[in-house]
């Protein structure tokens, strides 16, 4: 049994050690408590059958969690100098891989098919995100396609809101219909500020995604649905026909073409996506491909 990496006395030792200063820039806030950690780990039900990946392994705090609880672990961090520190941190463990890789410039299937041994095992993403990123980073992995038994990640707590955001309220967006066409989210707990090294200056949550039920209606086009979620919310003041118009064009041919499906799917073009429910987008979307959009 090795010591924990994530205690505050320790953590602050490694830094020393390694004279690493945090970045801002990078979204680096360590956990320093291991009752989170362990919390974070149950949340995502994380079992000696899994394969996890992580995003932003920092020196190590959660992926040596990981890596006692899990099958194997895969971790992308951008940051050089946490590199050589990972590679002592991480010495035990024989279950994990740190790449050294900006997330957002990794093609996730290739990297599970390279560096998993065990393909069939299902597959969790657990990670304490850099939150500068947050939102890129989860339409990245939603965009995917790839079947996550679940996800558990701890973001700003806004942002957490939005996750579970339901059409009408301020928080739902082109975040909220991407993680809720694939997932069910919830808000598992807070964190306060003062579980970082150092402390972050926004309140933090975890939120726990997994499967959802079927949907009843199914998109023709699962990357033209995900780009009409981001058109739809281009400009938020805008109504939907204006947001439509500014993707498709203006043309006679076009807003034709626009009309057409908006009638098809009975939606009233001078309303907010705001309005929309995920089925009415998913609707909206067959539509426009009926009519060649
Ligand atoms: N997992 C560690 C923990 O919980 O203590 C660190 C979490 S810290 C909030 C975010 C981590 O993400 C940092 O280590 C940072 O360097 C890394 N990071 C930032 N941008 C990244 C990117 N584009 N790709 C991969 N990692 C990134």
């Amino acid at each position: 049994d090795y010591p924990d990496i994530a205690t505050p006395l320790r953590t602050q030792a490694i830094m020393n050690q390694y004279g690493i200063n945090t970045k801002k820039s990078l979204g680096q806030n360590f956990l320093t408590d291991m009752n989170i950690l362990h919390q974070i780990v149950a949340a995502g039900e994380v079992s000696s059958t899994d394969n996890v990946i992580e995003i932003g392994p920092g020196i190590g705090a959660l992926t040596e969690q990981l890596a006692r609880a899990a099958k194997q672990v895969l971790a992308f961090e951008i940051d050089g100098r946490l590199i050589e520190v990972l590679d002592d941190t991480l010495a035990p463990y024989d279950n994990v891989t740190v790449v050294n890789k900006d997330i957002l410039k990794v093609d996730l299937n290739e990297a599970l098919a390279q560096y998993f041994s065990d393909q069939m095992a299902p597959l969790k993403l657990v990670a304490n995100l850099p939150y500068y990123i947050t939102t890129p980073i989860l339409m990245q992995v939603l965009e995917s396609g790839i079947d996550f038994a679940s996800i558990v990640v701890m973001m700003q707590k806004e942002v957490a809101d939005r996750l579970s955001a339901q059409p009408g309220t301020k928080a739902y967006g082109a975040l909220s219909l991407a993680v809720q066409y694939r997932m069910q989210a919830h808000v598992a707990f807070t964190v306060s500020r003062t579980s970082f090294i150092p402390n972050p200056n926004v309140d933090s949550a975890i939120v726990v995604l997994t499967p959802r039920e079927p949907l009843t209606t199914l998109p023709r086009d699962e990357k033209k649905l995900f780009e009409l979620f981001k058109i739809g919310f281009a400009m938020r003041r805008k109504t939907l026909w204006n947001n439509l118009i500014t993707a498709f064009g203006k043309n006679a041919v076009v807003t034709n073409k626009l009309m057409d499906a908006l009638e098809m799917v009975q939606i009233d073009p001078k309303i907010r996506a705001e309005k929309l429910t995920l089925e009415q987008f998913i609707e909206l979307h067959n539509a426009l491909m009926t009519v060649g959009i």
